[in-house]
Formats: C-alpha cells, sequence, structure tokens
C-alpha cells in the first residue's frame, strides 16, 4: 500500500507522525503517531491488564458497559460520519448508514455474547453417564484488530464488538487511510467505559506486521488477500491463530423470472455504492440469455444517470486509496483489449479521483475484470444459456466470499450450489446487515467467522468440564479394568452402533 507523507523530522526524535488527507481536496485531516514494534508491545501490555479486569465481568457487567459505548456514539454520529467523509471521501449519507449498521452489530453481540457463550451443561453419552459435561466458551485475552478504510467502521466493529463481548481486550491498528476514526472510537470507549479496554495503534503496515509479533492471543485481520497472507506467515511464527476477512469477487445470478427491476437497481447499487470499494461488491454479473438485452437495457438506463463527483448530493465518492486507480484502469483497459465492451463509462471513465460507473459487456472469462479484484464502481454482464452455467462461472473464482441470486421459482436450490460464505436473495449484501448471520469468505477470501454466534466464539476458546457425579457401571478407564467390561462394552457398543449393515459380524 503506498503511505502518505511523514510529518516529522527523520531523526529519532519522537514521535514519528503521518498524516492522512482527504481524497477530495487532498487537505490533511489528522496527524497521528506511527507507532513503532515497542509501542505496540506496551500496547498490548497495557491490554493485557485490561483483559483481566474485563474477561472478569460477567456478561452482563459487560454488555452494560458496552451499551453505554454504542449509546455515547450513537449520539454523537454526526461528529463521526463527518470524519468518514473527511478521511475517506464517501457521501455523509453512507457514512451514517454504515455506522447505523456497525452499531447494531455492537448491540447483538453485546446482547446475546451470554447466551452463545456462558457455561452449559451438554449431554454427556451413554458410555459416559456417571459424568457431568459442561462446556463454555472463555475469552483468549487480548486480540489484535487489523482494519481496512473501506469500511472503516462497520468493518473493525465486526471483529472489535464481538471480541469485547467475548471478555477479550482489544488492540486495534485501523488503516493508515482512516487513523481518526479508529482513534475516535477508542476515544469514545474509554470516555464510556473508563478504562481503555479497547485501544489503537497508527502507522503503516510495518505497525499492523508488528502487532502481529506482539503476542495477542488471536489476530482478526480484514484487508487484501495479499496482506492477509502476510500477516499470516508473520502470526505463524508464534502460532498466533488468524481469523482473515480478505477480498472477494462477487457475482449476481439473474434467472429468466427474475424482477429485472429491481436486479437492475440492487446490481448498481451493489457494484458502484461506495464507488465500488466493498469487499462483498457486485463486480460480475451472469444473466440467463432469456432476460440478458432486458436486464441490460435497465441496468445501463439506470447507471448513465450516476455520477461520480465532488459535490454535496452525489451519490459516488472519490477514490480514496490512489493506487487503486491504476488497478480499476489496468482492469478496464484489459477487457476493452480483449474484445469487451464498454456500454456505460470505459476507457476514460478513470479520474484523477473519481471513476464513472462502467459496465463491461463480452468481456472473456480470464481477463483481469473477471478474475481479480477491481475495488472500483465496474462490473462485467454475461450472457449465461442455463443456471448451471452461471453457478459454474460464479464458483470458478478463487474469491469466494459472498454473492447473490435473482430468481423466483429456483432462487434456493441456486443459493445453494454456490461455493461461498453468503448469499443474498432478490437483494443485495443483505446478509451483511443481519447480525446474527455469520459472515466470511472460503478459498482466497479467507477463513474465520466475524457476525453471529460464530463470530463471538470466533475470539474464545472452547472450556470443556467433565465432573463424575458417581462411580461408572463399568470401569473403563483404569488398569484394574476387567476382560469382563471388555466384553460389556463390545455387547453396549453392538447395541448402539452396530446396527445398519448387512455385513456377518466377525
Ligand atoms: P490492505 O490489505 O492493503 O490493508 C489492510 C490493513 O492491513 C491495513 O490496516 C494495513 O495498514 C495493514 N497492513 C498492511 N501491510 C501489513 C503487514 N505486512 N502486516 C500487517 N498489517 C498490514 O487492504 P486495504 O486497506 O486496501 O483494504 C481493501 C481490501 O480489504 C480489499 O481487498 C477488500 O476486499 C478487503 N476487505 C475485506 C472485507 C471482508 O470482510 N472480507 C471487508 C472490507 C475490506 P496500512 O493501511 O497502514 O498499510
Amino acid at each position: 500500500m503506498t503511505t502518505t507523507a511523514v510529518t516529522a523530522t527523520e531523526a529519532s526524535s519522537p514521535p514519528v507522525t503521518f498524516e492522512s488527507l482527504s481524497p477530495i481536496s487532498g487537505d490533511v485531516v489528522g496527524t497521528h503517531p506511527v507507532h513503532t514494534a515497542d509501542d505496540v508491545a506496551s500496547a498490548v501490555e497495557r491490554a493485557r491488564v485490561e483483559a483481566e479486569w474485563w474477561g472478569a465481568l460477567t456478561f452482563d457487567e459487560r454488555a452494560k458497559h458496552l451499551r453505554t459505548w454504542k449509546a455515547v456514539m450513537t449520539r454523537r454520529i454526526n461528529q463521526l460520519a463527518e470524519l468518514m467523509h473527511a478521511e475517506t471521501g464517501k457521501p455523509r449519507g453512507d457514512a451514517l448508514l454504515e455506522i447505523a449498521l456497525g452499531i447494531d452489530h455492537l448491540a447483538w453481540a453485546s446482547g446475546n455474547a451470554g447466551k452463545h457463550l456462558k457455561r452449559r451443561r451438554v449431554a454427556s453419552g451413554l458410555l459416559m453417564a456417571n459424568q457431568a459435561a459442561h462446556l463454555e466458551y472463555r475469552p483468549l485475552g487480548v486480540v489484535g484488530v487489523i482494519g481496512p478504510w473501506n469500511y472503516p467502521v462497520f468493518t473493525p466493529l465486526g471483529s472489535i464488538s464481538y471480541a469485547l463481548a467475548a471478555g477479550n481486550a482489544v488492540v486495534f491498528k485501523p488503516s493508515e487511510y482512516t487513523p481518526g476514526v479508529g482513534e475516535w472510537m477508542a476515544r469514545m470507549f474509554l470516555e464510556a467505559v473508563g478504562r481503555p479496554v479497547l485501544s489503537v495503534v497508527t502507522g503503516y503496515g510495518e505497525t499492523g506486521a508488528a502487532l502481529c509479533r506482539a503476542g495477542v492471543d488471536k489476530l482478526a485481520f480484514t484487508g487484501s488477500t495479499a496482506t492477509g497472507k502476510r500477516v499470516m506467515a508473520a502470526c505463524a511464527e508464534s502460532l498466533t491463530p488468524v481469523v482473515i476477512e480478505a477480498g472477494g469477487k462477487d457475482a449476481v445470478i439473474i434467472d429468466d423470472d427474475a424482477d429485472l427491476a429491481a436486479a437492475a437497481d440492487a446490481t448498481l447499487w451493489g457494484a458502484c455504492a461506495n464507488a465500488g470499494q466493498t469487499c462483498a461488491g457486485v463486480e460480475r454479473v451472469y444473466v440467463h440469455e432469456r432476460v440478458y438485452d432486458d436486464f441490460l437495457a435497465q441496468l445501463t438506463a439506470k447507471a448513465r444517470d450516476l455520477r461520480a463527483e465532488d459535490s454535496e448530493d452525489t451519490k459516488i465518492g472519490p477514490i480514496t486509496m490512489p493506487a487503486q486507480l491504476d488497478v480499476i484502469r489496468t482492469h478496464i483497459d484489459d477487457a476493452l483489449a480483449r474484445g469487451g465492451r464498454a456500454v456505460v463509462g470505459g476507457a476514460d471513465a478513470v479520474g484523477e479521483r473519481y471513476v464513472q460507473p462502467t459496465v463491461l459487456v463480452d468481456v472473456p472469462e480470464d481477463s483481469l475484470a473477471v478474475t481479480e479484484e477491481t475495488f472500483g464502481p465496474t462490473v462485467t454482464v454475461t450472457k449465461v444459456a442455463s443456471m448451471a452455467e452461471a453457478i459454474e462461472r460464479t464458483n470458478a473464482s478463487r474469491y469466494a466470499l459472498g454473492s447473490t441470486v435473482f430468481a423466483k421459482k429456483n432462487a434456493q436450490e441456486i443459493a445453494a450450489q454456490l461455493r461461498c460464505g453468503m448469499t443474498a436473495i432478490n437483494g443485495v449484501i443483505t446478509f451483511a446487515a443481519i447480525p446474527s448471520l455469520p459472515f466470511g469468505g472460503v478459498g482466497e477470501s479467507g477463513f474465520g467467522r466475524i457476525h453471529g454466534a460464530d463470530g463471538l466464539r470466533e475470539f474464545t476458546y472452547a472450556k470443556a468440564t467433565a465432573r463424575q457425579r458417581f462411580k461408572p457401571m463399568m470401569a473403563l478407564t483404569t488398569f484394574d479394568r476387567t476382560e469382563k467390561a471388555d466384553q460389556q462394552l463390545v455387547k453396549i457398543m453392538s447395541l448402539l452402533h452396530g446396527r445398519g449393515s448387512t455385513l456377518p459380524k466377525r
């Protein structure tokens, strides 16, 4: 990733700082410290003290603190939206929506942690009927969270809320493009709770790499697949477990009985919202040949009305990370050079800061615009002869984060055949806004889950306890076990598990 300027002198006199810049104007939004490996190690050490206190609270006590934090952020929602707008360039309305969804996750995580994690009795089985079996999910200790810039509130909160609700302290390293947003959330936490159970370290990739090596008990990474691999390699040195939420190349599949107006609306929003900088954004569309022309006409008509520009009421902001402009341009050029056509946008769509919506057709399946994450407001639309072909093409990607199906009769059946973490039916990216649903990918989109009960458990370890209630009828786990006990065991086993086969007994 490219870096913004370090503003402090090159001399060793601390602290070295860097600036976050507005992608709209290039103006300085804020100045932040570049935290060194030593700073990160100290932050993790301090977090360990907080983890002791926080982890010893009851689920209800933690939920109360998290509710206060939620209320403080909600009451200052406009302040946070303004900061997000300044650091990412995204329209204020989009920032408000993002915060609202993030806060909803925080509410769910804090309200449901006890239900999914607290100690409970589980069946002990016939062989161990004399045992009382209990299971609980305990906090790991200190969780490191590394977040991207594209959704600087929603995405990190997907890890932070669930890790905190599960009883962990968190050290968060926001992207170098959105350090102010990360610091703001931690400041609100301190104000609400009075202790820095959530703390922030800022800087470039090196600061993130230092967090991987700082002895955290788990590292939750959200970002590109390439960086995810580096994070995993660094964490492997100390066997630190990781959650990797990486990139995507999500497809929309449209069957011949779909509501085409709704499909066109959702496709355009899914492809262009947040200027296309969405991990689970729409990048490919596969449409049944019987409705292809009709769908394309509706999509292009809507797309032509949409402009990315520097204005107060724009619906599409700038590309936040300048280096991404080259990637988007390369993907469009490659598609056009290989026989594709732009029915909206095209070669000139990529400007100095903004990218205009671009709809590409007739693009070969092995071109960059189909195989690689573009992360811009572009989409390829491809005609297919059947839903089987659409499914095959969708599943051919090495990415497998989310997907969308627009269909009536066979929607569920199509969704069931898609190999990816989430599928929205007759809507787009809706799964991300349902807190009880887990979120995460397969293949190069990563592994592990945030959100939902799985997301809570991701930041815990399972603790199993077996307590003897009375002496066993058959003493099995002793060297005093008799031959008679062995024979009894064989009889019980054939009663319990020996049926269902016609092969002769030996
Ligand atoms: P990057 O992978 O470039 O960066 C992600 C984070 O990792 C940043 O905080 C970055 O810091 C940090 N980082 C960079 N190098 C290292 C390193 N060697 N060790 C540890 N941390 C490091 O991703 P982007 O910020 O560009 O985000 C966009 C990507 O995120 C897209 O691929 C998108 O699909 C994906 N994403 C995935 C989501 C999901 O849930 N699956 C959700 C949202 C985005 P710095 O910025 O300071 O370099």
